[in-house]
């Protein structure tokens, strides 16, 4: 099989990152690729900018993430960019300024094939499940109990627990390998989901009565500012996972989540959709993307603003 990443020896030097607001499968891939290659190379950075939230602070080896700053490193000769629909989801543009080759590993359906040399596979359930076979057919380096635990939480996360369309019986041939591993399903489902603080749990039933349903009840609503955040004490992070409760509303088609990210202004909005709508395109009316399922944007304005924009978008679509 010819390969298309270039041999890595153990001077080679390797910076990996992924998107801002990190979510299981960006921590999971950029842990189990670092893990990976450090098999191989004594120079591999994995850099994250953002606060690790703390539901994957289980993940193995995460004390090895660190900030990236441009003043602090030298040029990288390989760059991989996990995750990352385009080349300003990460954030740091310098870095892939520095770096000799970029190699894109992304399965979202907008990407914008940057880089150097491309693994985007808009069919697979996960960047994890890319990063598998990466790490496995590619670079030919040996599975370990360390990186199955990772390349499981990014491929558990992103197909909702195995219930999206995304999720194929390759995705289970994958899985079915990473559990002959020792992965503790049981330690990960606790990590991630049995382990909510009371704040967020009374969080989560604060905004479902404040919710708003429009369209004859197709689509549902949620505003967050960051006066609510403040009020409940918790971490935006922590709003991850409440979108879902909206979209399983019997007779929902589209739910939304509008987010009032920083003080200064920044609107991060997510969207979910069942089955007839397609909320990348969405998505991308705001300058964002991601699936047909999922997506998200980040933009400036109010609340207020970002609503009202979003219900003409939304008349005009169902
Ligand atoms: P989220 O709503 O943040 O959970 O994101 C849902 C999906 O949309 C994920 O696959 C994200 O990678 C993608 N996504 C979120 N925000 C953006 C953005 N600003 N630009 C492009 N894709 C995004």
């Amino acid at each position: 099989m010819n390969k298309l990443i270039p041999s890595i020896n153990s001077d080679t030097r390797i910076a990996i990152i992924a998107h801002v607001n990190p979510d299981g499968d960006s921590l999971g891939s950029i842990m189990a690729l670092g893990l990976a290659l450090m098999k191989r190379s004594n120079q591999v950075n994995i850099f994250l900018n953002d606060e690790l939230p703390g539901r994957y602070s289980f993940l193995p080896e995460v004390h090895l993430l660190k900030k990236y700053q441009s003043n602090e490193f030298d040029d990288f000769d390989l760059c991989f960019v996990l995750d990352c629909g385009d080349d300003r989801r990460f954030g740091d543009i310098d870095l892939l300024v520095k770096s000799k080759e970029v190699i894109n590993i992304d399965h979202h359906v907008s990407n914008n094939g940057f880089g150097d040399i491309n693994f985007v596979r808009t069919d697979a359930s996960s960047t994890c499940e890319i990063v598998y076979s990466i790490i496995t057919e590619e670079l030919e380096i040996q599975l370990d109990e360390k990186i199955a635990t990772c390349l499981y939480t990014g491929i558990v996360t992103d197909t909702g627990n195995f219930r999206y369309e995304s999720t194929t019986s390759y995705t289970h041939k994958v899985v079915a390998e990473l559990l002959d591993f020792g992965v503790n399903i049981q330690e990960i489902t606790f990590n991630l989901y049995q382990n909510n603080s009371l704040n967020s749990t009374k969080f989560l039933g604060h905004v479902l009565n404040q919710m708003e349903i429009y369209f004859n009840g197709k689509v549902a609503i949620i505003t967050i500012d960051q006066d609510l955040l403040k009020e409940f004490d918790v971490k935006y992070e922590e709003v991850e996972g409440i979108i879902n409760y909206a979209r399983d509303i019997e007779g929902v088609e589209v739910a939304v989540i509008i987010k009032e990210a920083t003080t200064d202004g920044e609107i991060k909005i997510s969207f979910r959709s069942k089955k007839n709508y397609d909320v990348n395109e969405l998505a991308k009316g705001f300058g964002g993307g991601g699936h047909k399922r999922a997506s998200g944007a980040t933009t400036k304005g109010t609340l207020t603003d970002v609503k009202e924009s979003l219900l003409n978008k939304l008349e005009k679509m169902i």
